[in-house]
């Protein structure tokens, strides 16, 4: 059997997107992932959906996998053919026991390739605002393991050449013992008054920083109780934290935000927290996909059949657009057979899906539920009109209703079907429970019943019960009734039911939870 090929891959010292693009790449087309916790769970939805995880990390019911077998499974499953990724914190050859995998690897004669990755010695001191070198402060800088056995730190650690041979210094595996560390180095000659910067999960939403001096870190770290992972940054460069730091600046700093969207509509929602620096963390939890009942098709068959008999169209959301125009393909339908047709689109997000396609529409309702098209539609509709409404399974009924009282022909289509994306994050019900996701946000009713739904199927008896310390962010009145029918408390409703008007509530909410 041909063997397969392993990647050994630093995936960065925890946001997703500090990986390279070598990196993804390798991601994207391996078999199998075999990964731990800091290299971050959110870096698999990049997976294919049917590689295979394998989680070789702490479990409360178990110990990390042994390094020797990890080493082993790497082996193995290069010997069954597979393309295999091992995704490793940080750099891989920082402290990352690359080594030893690459070296079982080398001789069973399997290839591999090290790609490297962001190590969090210096990424975890540029979030906090400081650059490890500088002009003027430091020339050079180190990374030396804090490791926590005492014995092993004086075995392997040269105090009297390691203290002043360069500027800067940077320790990993350091927190437990930074008293020990800052008394190596001033009795090696580093003065008390060496600024000092402990940083605690850099680049995650948890990032916190406590700066002192050698004289004084210790108590700080006690009193701060700051435990690791963190990475200990020695030096006058820590100064430049006080005019550099950046991310803690932005206004969803310090927030994990769970995207509940479809994949495939979420990127807008993904990229406005991103910019304002919340962490997102995506569960879509709505998945869309073609109808397959020979009933439903055939509707559809029918009624785009008589394209040329339309007054209108309408369309009032992206997916409506987007799968109506894949029908036309399916079907072999030209969007000139139309003609007579003008089109209305619901919300700015569906006239920009229908403006892409090339199509300008002639109705755009002010506000964004299908109850303000109607208004809008006052003078421009004529009874007797013939619409065709093309929509998914779960479209509100108020359209179609009020159409037929003002006497217009409806042809309604179920262009497209959702249903609940099988929920593949194992880590979600432990992140809620250990208070790591800070928000939640719905976009429509089905994200909410489907979250429930996805939790309960990852085993929470009560999901309800366990979002209570969550913020619950809806995007309008009808999601937040859906929500709050099902027992959640809504808290961030914003004034425009749009995904910017979102996003500007989630801004004014940590605003005044923050209490600035
Ligand atoms: N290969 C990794 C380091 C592995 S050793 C790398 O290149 O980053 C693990 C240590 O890395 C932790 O004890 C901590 O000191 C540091 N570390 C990794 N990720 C971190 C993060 N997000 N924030 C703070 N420290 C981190």
């Amino acid at each position: 059997m041909v063997k397969g090929i392993v990647y050994l891959v630093g995936a960065g010292p925890g946001d997703p997107k500090l990986i390279t693009v070598r990196g993804l790449e390798a991601l994207k087309r391996s078999d199998v992932i075999v990964f731990d916790r800091l290299a971050g769970p959110q870096l698999l939805n990049h997976a294919r959906p049917d590689a295979e995880r394998i989680y070789v990390g702490k479990l409360p019911d178990r110990h990390t996998m042994k390094q020797e077998d990890i080493n082993q499974l790497l082996v193995d499953l290069a010997l069954q053919g597979k393309t295999v990724i091992r995704l490793k914190g940080g750099d891989p050859t920082v402290f990352g026991r690359v080594g030893e995998e690459a070296d079982l690897l080398q001789k069973n004669g399997i290839l591999y390739e090290i790609i490297p990755g962001i190590t969090s010695a210096i990424a975890v001191p540029a979030y906090a605002g400081i650059p490890v070198t500088h002009r003027d402060m430091a020339s050079s800088f180190s990374v030396i393991t804090g490791h926590e056995s005492p014995d092993k730190l004086d075995h392997s650690i040269y105090w009297d050449k390691v203290t002043n041979a360069t500027g800067t210094l940077v320790f990993l595996m350091g927190v437990a013992k930074i008293g020990y560390i800052s008394e190596q180095l001033i009795k090696h000659g580093r003065s008390v008054d060496t600024p000092v910067a402990l940083v605690q999960w850099g680049t995650r939403a948890e990032q916190r920083t406590v700066v002192g001096t050698l004289g004084d870190i210790d108590e700080k770290v006690k009193a701060a109780n700051l435990k690791p992972p963190a990475v200990i940054v020695v030096g006058d460069v820590v100064r430049q934290r006080e005019t550099l730091s950046w991310i803690e600046k932005k206004p969803l700093f310090g927030q994990r935000i769970l995207v509940t969207r479809a994949r495939s509509q979420a990127s807008e929602l993904l990229a406005k927290i991103d910019d304002l620096g919340g962490e997102t963390y995506e569960f879509p939890v709505i998945e869309t996909k073609w109808p397959t009942s020979s009933e439903a098709v055939q509707a559809i068959e029918r009624a785009l059949g008589q394209a040329d008999d339309y007054d209108w169209v309408m369309l009032t959301s992206v997916n409506g657009v987007e799968f109506f125009f894949g029908w036309l393909d399916r079907c072999g339908i030209d969007i000139r057979r139309f003609h007579r047709a003008k089109f209305a689109a619901v919300g700015p997000m569906t006239a920009e899906a229908l403006a892409s396609r090339g199509i300008r529409a002639d109705l755009l309702p002010e506000s964004f539920r299908a109850e303000s098209l109607l208004e809008s539609l006052d003078g421009l509709i004529v009874p007797g009109q013939l619409a065709l409404l093309p929509r998914g399974d779960l479209a509100r009924e108020t359209l179609p209703k009020e159409l037929k009282e003002r006497e217009v022909r409806t042809v309604e289509i179920d262009v497209y079907e959702t249903c609940l994306a099988a929920p593949r994050d194992l880590w979600l019900p432990e992140m809620i429970a250990g208070g790591e996701i800070h928000v939640i946000t719905f976009t429509s009713s089905s994200t909410v019943i489907n979250l429930l739904e996805a939790l309960r199927q990852l085993g929470l008896k009560e999901p309800a019960e366990a979002l209570r310390g969550v913020e619950i962010a809806c995007i309008g009145p009808v999601t937040a009734k859906t929500a709050e029918e099902n027992g959640l408390q809504v808290t961030i409703i914003p004034e425009k039911y749009t995904i910017e008007g979102l996003v500007d509530a989630l801004v004014e909410r940590r605003r005044v939870t923050k209490g600035d």
